[in-house]
């Protein structure tokens, strides 16, 4: 095996275990450059590269290409700059490896379902809606809340058409019933892969009976119901006065239920509060088992959180988690949706996201919230106007007082901040390196100029420093 495809093998291995576009901005261009031994150098573009690989990836390729070669004990990186040049083709190009590998991964799929859509198309309509594979029972975060649900799912995919028959969830908007449902027909794909597993939301279902009564197509559309391993359906309190589609739901159940196949229903309250529904329905729905999801607590956002930030791949301060668990307190959904804003702002603008900035965002995706912890002034144009402003930026930045940035310790935690504070008030408020040295403990403007001239040239490589710069400017205002 050549050094090249023993990277392409041990990235196919990798691919599947972390976020595709992960994969893609990572991996792009790198390659193994030798073996020393049993050591692998692995080539990498960038050093940005460099420490994010190291950081999150390491043990993956080195477990990847141990299965490939049991003689491989370790790994190096190396910066090689000429694996980013696009005329070079050294480096994997990752876009089309996916490609090559997701292709093969539909095909395999499509055929499960072609079978299914076909037997529907003949008829004269389409059947099953697609399962989404990124629900599955092992994303899905437990807490005190959502244990029961999430066990009776578990108990559903491990022994389709057993004694929780029908399952029944219901709860809020954005509690995670669709998450748990697709998971169930996800999972039970796994365990049983010949079973025929159909999703559909009621709205969908309402649809298509109408459709069927409408084209006389009602026998062809009641057979492709009754032949089903597993029947999942969504929201049905959508059924609330549709008499015609909820008879149809009774039938289908009925008869799917005396052959032991497993059906699992969503809806936004219990089977007793169920308006507009026909009371034998009603009674049907409440004899399997009857889960509620409740919103989350404090400590499943914070976990909920802490799991969707590894999923996006970025680090997040205690402090903010415990910021936006504390003020986004309504469904899991607002809380991915707040994360994601988060996400995304510090990504487009490489800065770190602060208190503030989040803040804003909650307050940008709700008008109405109250926000707890943060005085949020509408309009905030704050702007630092002088070298004490900038200080005062710096030090809450860093947590160190104003007193450790104008003192002598020369230790790093304060030494960085320091001199970061003099280049600031020198590049962004054009003070001169005299006043800027008066306000720094009376410092020689020589100093000064060593400070920022030093500061200038890590922020040319150190990424961390970018970062934080970048985020301080945004809280002085620029
Ligand atoms: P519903 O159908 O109840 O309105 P969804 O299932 O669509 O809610 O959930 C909204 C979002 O929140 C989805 O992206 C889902 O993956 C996520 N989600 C909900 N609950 C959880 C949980 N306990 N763990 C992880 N993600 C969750
Ligand atoms: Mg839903």
């Amino acid at each position: 095996m050549t050094q090249k495809d023993l990277w392409i093998s041990a990235l196919r291995r990798i691919h599947p275990t972390i976020q595709k576009n992960s994969f893609i901005t990572w991996f792009n261009n790198t390659a193994i450059l030798e073996r020393k031994g049993d050591i692998v150098v692995i080539g990498v573009p960038s050093a940005y590269v460099d420490i994010w690989i190291r950081d999150k990836y390491k043990l993956k390729i080195i477990q990847a290409l141990q299965e490939l070669d049991s003689g491989i004990s370790g790994i190096e990186f190396e910066v090689h700059q000429r694996l980013g040049v696009k005329e070079n083709n050294e480096g994997v190009d990752t876009k089309s490896l996916v490609a090559v590998e997701s292709e093969k991964k539909v095909r395999k799929v499509r055929n499960v379902n072609e079978v299914n859509v076909m037997k529907g198309k003949d008829k004269g309509h389409v059947s099953s809606q697609m399962l989404n594979d990124r629900y599955n029972l092992h994303n899905f975060i437990i807490g005190k809340d959502n244990r029961l649900p999430h066990a009776a799912c578990q108990a559903v995919a491990d022994a389709p058409g057993g004694v929780y028959n029908p399952l029944y969830i219901y709860g809020g908007v954005g509690l995670g019933k669709t998450h748990l449902i697709q998971a169930v027909g996800n999972e039970i794909l796994k365990n049983y892969p010949e079973k025929i597993v159909k999703y559909i939301t009621a709205e969908r279902f309402v649809t298509e009976v109408v459709d069927a009564i409408g084209k006389r197509y009602m026998k062809s559309f009641k057979a492709q119901y009754r032949n089903v391993d597993v029947f999942l359906v969504d929201d049905i309190q959508f059924f609330a006065r549709k008499d015609s589609s909820q008879q149809e739901l009774f039938h289908t159940f009925n008869e799917l239920h005396d052959n032991n196949k497993q059906i699992v229903l969503t809806s936004d309250r219990s089977p007793s509060d169920l308006d507009g529904l026909d009371v034998r329905l009603k009674s049907r729905f409440g004899m399997g088992m009857v889960v509620e999801l409740l919103a989350p607590d404090f400590e499943t956002r914070m976990a909920i959180l802490r799991q969707k930030s590894q999923e996006f791949e970025v680090l997040l301060d205690p402090e903010i988690t415990d910021f936006i668990s504390n003020n986004v307190i309504g469904s899991v959904r607002e809380l991915e949706g707040v994360l994601r804003q988060v996400v995304a702002e510090s990504q487009l603008s490489d800065r770190v996201p602060t208190i503030k900035s989040v803040a804003e965002i909650v307050r940008r995706l709700n008008k109405a919230q109250k926000i707890i912890g943060y005085d949020l002034v509408e309009g905030d144009g704050a702007c630092a106007k002088n070298g004490q402003d900038v200080m005062k930026i710096v030090s809450e930045y860093y947590k160190v007082s104003v007193g450790d940035l104008t003192g002598k310790d020369r230790h790093k935690e304060y030494m960085v901040p320091r001199q970061l504070a003099m280049y600031l008030i020198k590049n962004e408020l054009d003070e001169s390196y005299e006043k800027i040295g008066g306000e720094f403990g009376g410092r020689n403007h020589t100093t000064v100029m060593h400070a920022c001239s030093r500061t200038a040239k890590r922020l040319r490589k150190d990424i961390r420093l970018i970062r934080d710069a970048n985020t301080i400017k945004r809280e002085m205002g620029l």
